[in-house]
């Protein structure tokens, strides 16, 4: 489960944090995509971090997370909670 106490230290503007540092879940998260084999968030203050690794699909802009991963706009799917970890989207 995602450690909702927990403040991810990570990236100057949004704190992204990678799954090393977790684990965190942005697999839970309603940013998160996954697209052409990628793991994604489409959070658009997370795609402007100038930190993280951007990339484009169908003319739209994404930024590349880790489904471990997590930053302080993470917004939880609540149904999904329970579902293991790296079982989403994969
Ligand atoms: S937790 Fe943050 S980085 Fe991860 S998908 Fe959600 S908004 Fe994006």
């Amino acid at each position: 489960m995602p450690r909702a106490d927990e403040k991810p230290s990570g990236t100057k503007a949004t704190k992204y944090s990678p799954a090393k540092e977790g684990p965190f879940r942005c697999d839970l998260c309603l940013h998160y995509v996954v697209m052409k084999g990628q793991t994604l968030c489409k959070h658009s203050d997370v795609v402007a971090d100038p930190e993280m690794e951007v990339i484009n699909i169908d003319r739209r802009k994404y930024a590349k997370v880790e489904p471990g991963g997590c930053c302080e706009y993470q917004k939880k799917v609540k149904d999904l909670r329970d579902i293991p970890f790296g079982s989403v989207g994969l």
